[in-house]
């Protein structure tokens, strides 16, 4: 169960906001999140390679926006399914040559049912044929009224494949950020969510985290489910070591002791011994649980 958090005003800090990437297969997911992660290498603020650690952070007007880089709606209903609110806002990407299908609808659905802001973001509009209007027609029938029109919806017209309007996209996200108006306490005990985990052969398990709230740093021990770990070493998305991660950031964490699954909560707690305890009364009960359901 994860605790509410009550700080008090002045110990919140703005935070970078964590943008997740929907829509209907081939409508530009995975193209969409490579061309924005290029825009920050172009514009050179990051290094060349980005690394898969689940999610990435880019640049614009100077703050950062994470996104969480596995498209799709398994991983954010796999979440939700564990009550974890990880994103914060929904680009959805219908692709202007083809239209709203039926996991265009799912995306709104899952959007809508976690409460999270829509920008929709009409894709391949390099295309012969495509026709944002239309997009926008057919998202006004299912209560997505484009703020041009009078309504309350951001719409952006890209193309992943010739990066046109990307930095707009990114402008807009801001904005809807703004006003959901992000923040966090930076100065306690780290605490958020696991985006996704896997057993590295020469690392180990290799764990990346969104950080909610809070300073995580290096030598903190942490629970996360029936896992714990006291944390060795601290990489970010661009593949460098760090020596702490902050609201907003994901960041891949070496030094846990197993593979806690995605959306599980994790909390920094106060020693190595009482995270041991922890992630052990947590394995037991899930134990006790898989033999009642299994006794019936
Ligand atoms: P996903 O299934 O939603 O992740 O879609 P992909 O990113 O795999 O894209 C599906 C196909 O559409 C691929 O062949 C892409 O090259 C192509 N595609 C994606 N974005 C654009 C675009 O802006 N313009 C054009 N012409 N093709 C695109």
């Amino acid at each position: 169960i994860e605790p509410t958090y009550d700080d008090a005003a002045e110990d919140l800090v703005e935070r970078p906001p964590v943008v997740t990437i929907m829509g209907h297969v081939d409508h530009g997911k995975t193209s969409l999140l490579d061309a924005v992660r290029e825009t920050e290498v172009t514009a050179g603020e990051a290094g060349g390679i980005t690394q898969h650690i689940g999610a990435y952070q880019v640049h614009h007007n100077g703050k950062a926006i994470t996104f969480l880089d596995t498209p799709g709606h398994q991983a954010f209903t796999a979440m939700r399914a564990r009550g974890a609110k990880v994103t914060d806002i929904v680009v959805l990407v219908v692709a202007a040559d083809d239209g709203v299908k039926p996991q265009t609808e799912e995306a709104i659905d899952h959007a809508r049912a976690a409460d999270v802001p829509i920008v929709v973001a009409v894709n391949k509009i390099d295309k012969e044929g495509a026709d944002p209007t239309r997009v926008r027609t057919e998202l006004t029938q299912r209560d997505l009224q484009p703020a041009e029109w009078g309504g309350e919806i951001e719409y952006v017209d890209v193309s992943a494949k010739t990066k046109q309007n990307l930095e707009d996209l990114l402008e807009t996200i801001q904005v809807v950020a703004d006003l959901e108006e992000l923040k966090a306490n930076p100065n306690v005990e780290a605490s958020g969510h696991v985006i996704e985990s896997k057993l590295d052969p020469g690392r180990g398990p290799v764990v990346t985290l969104l950080i909610d709230r809070g300073t995580l740093k290096i030598g903190d021990a942490v629970v996360a489910g029936a896992d714990w770990g006291k944390v060795r070493a601290l990489v970010d998305y661009k593949g460098d070591r760090v020596k702490e991660a902050h609201p907003g950031d994901p960041v891949e964490v070496l030094g846990f002791d197993g593979v806690p699954e995605a959306g599980e909560f994790f909390h920094v707690v106060e020693s190595d011994k009482r995270a041991r305890v922890l992630a052990a009364e947590r394995a037991n009960r899930l134990k006790t649980e898989s033999i009642a359901r299994r006794s019936g």
